[in-house]
């Protein structure tokens, strides 16, 4: 695919950008969660050709696990005694 032609391809139906899969060979709208194929090198920017993307592809997840990104829960425990109402000495 020619970048240049890339970077003038725009979502049909949101007018956004379009990332270019090249392992599947779509062009990938991920506010619409559509993948438009690209058949003979010409983008088939038609909503009713386009594949609907799963859940993972939509956040732009790669196949496989992404070693290295751990997001543990947070342990916040605050012991913030209220001091109202304390009689100050
Ligand atoms: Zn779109």
């Amino acid at each position: 695919m020619d970048k240049e032609l890339l970077a003038m391809l725009v979502c049909p139906l949101c007018q956004g950008k379009l990332k270019y899969d090249r392992e599947r060979g779509e062009l990938k709208c991920h506010y619409d969660g559509l993948a438009y194929p690209i058949r003979d090198d010409i983008p088939v920017m038609l909503e009713e050709e386009a594949r609907l993307m799963d859940a993972d592809e939509k956040l732009g997840k790669a196949a496989g696990p992404e070693p290295g990104k751990t997001s543990g829960p947070e342990t916040d425990s605050r012991d913030m005694a209220n001091g109202k109402g304390k009689p100050s000495a």
